[in-house]
């Protein structure tokens, strides 16, 4: 007579394809947000690139409409100077004249650095934008590719699950009761081979010379005495 455990070791190899099945499943959202992330990482250093530089252009509008509104005193100075009745006040506005004119240097050599600052900014966004769209391209087929194969996982598991319903309904129902109590209690195997030299192929304790005649007798159910998994030890 064949081996009650047989329906069951082969259920469980089923169960263990299921459980690596629905751990790809489960691990697809992480992934998807993983690449999301990535994505909104390099977004948020393209917009503080865009920031900068537009602060940058502000400053530089700020100094030019500075030095506009200067020349323009200038202008007003020197009308005033032309009108002048004395050298004594011609004099006062040859200095204001000065004056202004060195603080219009000063904002010129500011608006230098500024405009080198622009350029800069200028290459660091087109540099933000190029990574960005590269990886915008990049992240779509990735996420495109795990959405495709979450559909594909999902309908082998649908397949998988009635045949998993089939394999079980091959198995005695007292075995199987225990069998699902094991393994979702230890989640890795319920039926354990016993291996070479009578140690237990769950936690590879050494076992009793009884329990493994035990685990060939097909009237028996045996369990370990250490980890409490199922034991066989088919005929070789
Ligand atoms: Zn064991």
């Amino acid at each position: 007579m064949s081996h009650p455990l047989e329906p069951i070791v082969a259920l469980q190899k089923k169960d263990r394809r299921l459980i690596k099945l629905m751990r790809e499943i489960r691990d697809i959202p992480k992934r998807k947000s993983d690449i999301e992330a990535q994505l909104a990482g390099s977004t948020q250093k393209l917009n503080m690139a865009r920031d900068s530089k537009k602060h940058t252009e502000v400053s530089l509008k700020d100094l030019e409409l500075e030095v506009e509104s200067l020349n323009e005193r200038i202008i007003k100075y020197k009308q005033q100077q032309m009108d002048a009745n004395t050298n004594e006040q011609y004099r006062a506005f040859v200095k204001e004249i000065g004056a202004v004119e060195r603080e219009i240097g000063g904002l010129e050599d500011k608006e230098i650095v500024l405009m080198e600052a622009l350029e800069k900014g200028t290459l660091i966004v087109a540099e933000c934008e190029a990574k960005l769209n590269g990886e915008k391209e990049g992240i779509a087929d990735e996420l495109g590719e795990l959405d495709e194969r979450s559909v594909e996982l999902s309908e082998m598991l649908e397949q998988m699950k009635a045949g998993r319903m089939r394999s079980a309904e091959q198995c005695d129902q007292v075995i199987l009761k225990k069998y699902t109590r094991i393994m979702n209690n230890k989640r890795d195997f319920a039926v354990v081979m016993v291996e070479a030299g009578g140690h237990c192929g769950g936690c590879h304790m050494k076992l009793p010379p009884q329990v493994i005649n035990d685990a060939r007798n097909p009237t028996k159910i045996v369990g370990c005495n250490f980890c409490g998994r199922i034991l066989y030890n088919p005929p070789q």
